[in-house]
């Protein structure tokens, strides 16, 4: 085979065809009552963007997914988002500046590591926002997170990342909550297709309503990415974010 091209070609280790990584924000406790039980069944590992409140409510259980080898991410101290949202109206990213989200991003690292004994190396865009300030003094902290993070999470994308392109400071992700297996199947399969990395987003895990990853969806995709023949490495962002650093180091 020739080789004079200059366009580096990748390649998922193993011959996979597509990388998926699941992640779960907000320390929700069904993801510990339904969620979890279904990836340690298929023996899958995820990760999760959490909120530190809620793993304080569900310390041992949270300990136990990180002993299991699931992912704990940073997802900021106070999830800040637009004042757009009610629920973020005293505490909007409009109101703040790069320092306080700097500090936020460490202090939220520091909880994390007090409380799990691990040290978050990837990061959640709270609602997918990543900014601060308004109009002409509005900045971007994806630096910021480029500067504490290998990975940040992007989130409600349209498609998922190419791994020899994508920037690993704003990687995609796609929504599944509410999502059938037959709609998620779409995705991995478009993955497929291009042989890139699919992340896939959710909230709640149980038998539906608002924000939740349906519980039979979640069996299904685990099944369809344990099967061989599908060509599949689902890993956390850590894991699939570190090997695509690998490559082009
Ligand atoms: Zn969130």
């Amino acid at each position: 085979m020739p080789s004079h091209s200059s366009i580096q070609q990748f390649h998922w280790p193993k011959g996979k065809k597509a990388a998926i990584s699941l992640t779960f924000d907000d320390a929700r406790p069904s993801q510990i009552d339904n969620g979890l039980p279904i990836l340690d069944a298929h023996n899958l590992k995820a990760t999760f963007y959490v909120s530190v409140g809620p793993v304080e409510q569900r310390l041992t259980e949270w300990r136990n997914a990180v002993a299991n080898g699931h992912e704990i991410g940073n997802h900021t101290l106070s999830h800040p988002c637009s004042g757009n949202f009610a629920f973020a109206r005293n505490n909007p990213l409009e109101d703040y500046t790069l320092d306080r989200m700097e500090n936020e991003l460490r202090n939220a690292n520091h909880a994390i590591e007090q409380l799990l004994g691990v040290k978050p190396t990837t990061f959640a865009y709270p609602c997918g926002h990543k900014f601060v300030g308004r109009g002409e003094a509005v900045k971007s902290y994806v630096p910021l997170v480029a500067r504490h993070f290998r990975v940040g999470r992007n989130a409600f994308n349209e498609i998922h990342n190419d791994p020899a392109f994508t920037d690993l400071a704003q990687v995609t992700a796609l929504d599944a909550d509410g999502a059938s297996f037959e709609y998620l199947k779409m995705l991995i399969d478009r993955a497929v297709a291009d042989g890139g990395w699919l992340i896939l987003l959710g909230h709640e895990v149980g038998a539906g309503g608002g924000q939740t990853v349906l519980a039979e969806a979640l069996e299904a995709v685990c099944m369809y990415a344990q099967n061989p023949a599908n060509g599949l490495w689902m890993d956390t962002v850590a894991t699939i974010g570190d090997y695509i650093i690998q490559t082009r180091t």
